[in-house]
């Protein structure tokens, strides 16, 4: 396996940026990045794209080919308590609530 990816961003290699110009005087062009895989970025979108720019790019050019990979043709659901609303007051009389959500334990 090889220790680095190109981006996947399909935009990638047009980019204006200096650190992507390679090539010699006269032929330059700009490159699609290198990615190099490291502990950081290794089973994470960040293996495979520079940036959110490039990622967005992908997404916006495959999506319906990626959720067709695993269409969601119905929602879920998670079952929960009735959630519980409670009233706080603090020191200096400003009053909030919150609402905890609860998942229904299922063993
Ligand atoms: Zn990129």
């Amino acid at each position: 396996m090889s220790d680095f990816n190109w981006c996947h961003g399909p935009e990638c290699h047009t980019k204006h940026t200096l650190d992507r110009v390679r090539g010699n005087k006269g032929s330059k062009v700009l490159r699609t990045r290198k990615i190099r895989i490291n502990d950081w970025n290794s089973n994470t979108q960040w293996g495979f794209f520079c940036s959110n720019h490039c990622q967005n790019d992908f997404w916006n050019k495959y999506a319906r080919d990626i959720v067709a990979i695993a269409p969601r043709t119905e929602c879920l659901e998670t079952p929960i308590e009735n959630p519980e609303r409670t009233k706080h007051t603090t020191s200096y009389g400003y009053t909030y609530y919150d609402t905890k959500i609860t998942e229904v334990r299922q063993d």
